[in-house]
């Protein structure tokens, strides 16, 4: 295998924007709550108050302006 440059960093999903997002040093020891890749995705709430939801919400937020489905396999 060639062209690993990545250390064994943990990776999550941006609860906002969908992107995955790696492990950063300023995650340190807060790595647990960070759900989002960037502050600007942190303010950018799609409509869930900042509490924590006990259940699981899991809906399909579907941004009007970038709708960009166009995937085949
Ligand atoms: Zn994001």
């Amino acid at each position: 295998m060639k062209g690993v440059k990545k250390h064994n960093l943990p990776e999550k999903n941006c609860a906002t924007c969908g992107h995955p997002f790696v492990w950063r040093k300023k995650w340190e020891g807060v790595w647990d709550e960070v759900k989002y890749c960037s502050d600007r995705c942190r303010m950018k709430k799609p409509g869930l108050p900042e509490s924590n939801s006990a259940a699981k919400t899991s809906r399909d937020v579907v941004n009007p302006a970038t709708h960009e489905t166009s995937r085949e396999a």
